[in-house]
């Protein structure tokens, strides 16, 4: 039987599944380029560049300028507002240089967490009031997804059912406002990496955030196979003293996202949450080459484990360009291959590419 009041039309629901299934193809994945100002400054810092206008606006030029053939490795890149509304070197507006080189523009749409009274220390995201209209007048900008990312953390008392329930819902909300509009949602309940917590704890409340999640969006009549899902891996926390391989980080990742995401979803796409870029180049690629059955295409959404190498190539320095170019390539293609569960590291990988990238409760 048909819906009484269906969500979208079929012709809604095809544009928004045809953008999705292109952000995935295989051998790409998305670039997460939307810190906001606050974030960035912090990147900048640590190579002691000013955070101005100009300094954000050169850094993300030089990644979308890197290379013509960067459409082999990046599907989608997500975009930070100020960044939608600057321009490339030769005045081209940043959403048009990145589709003429066939790459979906995103947009993070979230305005930030705030802090649930009663928990320890959790949070949800806010950003639902105007959040139609902003969704709207992004796609007349160029972009055809969106991000909104919630934020979870694991303590004794944490996640919370409050956090759980609450997150699930806001997303759910998020995603079904932006399919309205055109949209399509990556859909990020992070749970962060900071804690000793083991493997198996990660798991554990991995399939529990993420089922509850999948329930909303599916109560609020989310059309899945218009959406992506951005989650943390399966890992050990920050100060956990036992490490685990790749192979064991990629068992449990499955395992997790098997019982938990519906096989209509096309793809999910991996935040690196801290981890070196090495190392989540090396657990994407043990994922795709485990060995249980896996319905959705498993990629990256790198912020972090995409930049850290050409952050400390530029140093602010105009010199020091195509080198940063060439690094931040290096890690698009190797990424690239882990989502095809091809990499083959050649010999150790250099210091900057081995070194964690994580930062305690981080913010976005
Ligand atoms: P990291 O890959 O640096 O964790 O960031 C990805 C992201 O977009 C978080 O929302």
């Amino acid at each position: 039987m048909s819906p009484k009041h269906p969500a979208l039309s079929p012709e809604q629901k095809k544009e928004l599944s045809e953008i999705a299934l292109r952000i995935v193809q295989p051998g790409k994945g998305i670039l997460a380029a939307d810190e906001s100002v606050g974030t960035m400054g912090s990147r900048l810092k640590r190579i002691n560049v000013e955070n101005t206008e100009e300094n954000r606006r050169a850094f993300r030029d030089l990644l979308f300028s890197s290379d013509a053939a960067l459409n082999k490795h990046i599907g989608g890149v997500i975009l930070f507002d100020e960044t939608v509304y600057q321009k490339s070197r030769n005045d081209i507006p940043f959403p048009k240089v990145l589709k003429d080189l066939g790459i979906v523009v995103g947009i993070k749409v979230d305005k930030g967490t705030a802090s649930l009274a009663g928990t320890d220390g959790e949070t949800t995201t806010q950003g639902l009031d105007g959040l139609a209209e902003r969704c709207a007048q992004y796609k007349k900008d160029g972009a055809d997804f969106a991000k909104w990312r919630c934020v979870l953390k694991i303590s004794d008392s944490a996640p919370s059912s409050s956090a759980i329930y609450e997150n699930a819902n806001v997303l759910a909300r998020y995603a079904s406002i932006c399919q309205q509009n055109g949209l399509v949602p990556i859909v990020e309940p992070e749970i962060l990496s900071d804690g000793d917590h083991d493997l198996q704890r990660c798991q554990y409340e991995t399939e529990k955030v993420l089922s509850a999640v999948y329930a909303a969006l599916i109560q609020h009549h989310v059309y899945l196979e218009g959406t992506l899902l951005k989650p943390n891996m399966v890992t050990g926390g920050q100060s956990c003293p036992q490490k685990f391989t790749p192979e064991e980080v990629a068992m449990a990742t499955v395992t997790a996202l098997r019982r938990t995401v519906p096989a209509a979803v096309p793809g999910i796409c991996f935040l690196s949450g801290g981890q070196s870029e090495e190392e989540a180049s090396l657990n994407l690629n043990a994922m795709n080459r485990c060995s249980l059955g896996r319905p959705w295409r498993l990629s990256f959404s790198y912020g972090r484990a995409l930049q850290a190498s050409a952050l400390a190539a530029w140093l602010g320095k105009a010199e020091n360009e195509k080198a940063a170019q060439e690094a931040f390539l290096k890690r698009a293609q190797i990424n690239s291959q882990a989502s095809l569960g091809q990499y083959v590291p050649q010999g150790s990988s250099d210091s900057v590419a081995s070194q964690s990238l994580f930062q305690p409760s981080y913010s976005y």
